[in-house]
């Protein structure tokens, strides 16, 4: 049985090396029990010696396969196109770095021969090592995410996984360009598995992620997931009318039933229409909102359901 294992590489040229020897050392491991591996390297436009690594790799080694990208499209695309390359019975992706330990795949493997589930995924549940402020600002978009979100996104959750071939399927149905797969993943179902790790520094190098990065990645997150900020203009109308309503209804009385003029005369009521008119004008773009934001999932293509088995209805597409 093949497993592909798939390594997304930016600039890694120090911690490939490390890398191979860890994949060598499994498949040696893996020997008696009749599995056969794959290594994909995906080369996501390094400028450093990477493709050279790699390439040296290839020619000493009939299991290492690559893709080199033209530029450097990010580490979504490369898992895409990792996944997409893979031929295997189980598909894994691995960090380079050796932050996401390749002596877990054993285990995985098991876990995925047992039967136990169709997915084995690897949690963080240490961020030792990570800048404080780093670790605070994930945890809060995890909060956030998934009190927006229809599926529960894991904190710490890795893109490391060993899955079966069915789900490495169903992620390459949603063709959507803007990628996040932590929601993908977790989008798609099927049995999962964690493995809890503490947290592991990479080999060598640096992080590819700069704060900034992440920063977009999480908003690319939750607008991939929900439209639900659209909605803040239709709540942001809504309580600008009702507080000019109420703003209205109070300069009526002071001045209709009380008589109170002490205000200078057109401004109360200049002031309330100009709230108002604003208050409509926000809630019909909230409502602009709801009809583009159905536009945008629809756009997204994303099949209706997955299956993951079925009976009785001839031979399953998957
Ligand atoms: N990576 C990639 N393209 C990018 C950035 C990162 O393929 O544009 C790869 C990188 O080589 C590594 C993995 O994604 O294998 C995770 O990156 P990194 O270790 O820098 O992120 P961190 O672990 O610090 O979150
Ligand atoms: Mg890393």
């Amino acid at each position: 049985m093949l497993i592909s294992l798939i390594i997304p590489c930016y600039n890694e040229e120090q911690s490939l090396p490390f890398m191979y020897d860890a994949l060598k050392e499994l498949r040696e491991g893996q020997k008696d029990t009749g599995k056969t591996f794959e290594f994909i390297f995906v080369n996501d436009g390094s400028s450093d010696k990477t493709s050279e690594v790699i390439k040296k790799f290839a020619s000493e080694d009939e299991d290492v396969r690559y893709v080199f990208f033209s530029r450097n499209f990010g580490k979504e695309a490369a898992m895409y196109a990792g996944l997409e390359a893979s031929r295997g019975e189980y598909v894994a992706i691995l960090d380079a770095d050796m932050q996401d330990p390749p002596s877990l795949i054993p285990s995985m493997i098991e876990s995925l021969d047992k039967d136990e589930c169709d997915i084995v995924a690897a949690r963080r549940v240490t961020r030792k090592g990570e800048p404080k402020i780093r670790s605070m600002f994930a945890k809060m978009f995890y909060k956030l995410i998934n009190r927006m979100i229809d599926v529960e996104i894991a904190d710490g959750a890795r893109d490391f996984r060993l899955m079966r071939r069915v789900v490495v399927d169903a992620i390459l149905r949603i063709s959507e360009r803007q990628r996040f797969s932590k929601g993908i993943f977790a989008w798609v179902g099927f049995r999962t598995k964690w493995i809890e790790h503490v947290n592991v520094e990479r080999v060598a190098g640096e992080t590819k992620w700069s704060f900034w990065k992440l920063f977009k990645y999480a908003i690319d997150g939750i607008v991939a997931f929900t439209t639900a900020p659209l909605r803040l203009a239709t709540l942001a109308g809504f309580a600008s009318a009702v507080a000019a309503f109420g703003y209205m209804i109070y300069y009526f009385i002071r001045a209709v039933i009380l008589k109170i003029y002490d205000t200078v005369p057109g401004y109360p009521s200049l002031l309330c229409f100009i709230l108002f008119i604003g208050g409509l004008i926000l809630m019909a773009l909230g409502l602009l909102g709801e009809y583009i934001g159905r536009i945008y999932i629809e756009s997204k293509g994303r099949p209706i359901y997955i299956k993951s088995e079925d009976e009785g209805y001839g031979r399953s597409k998957r």
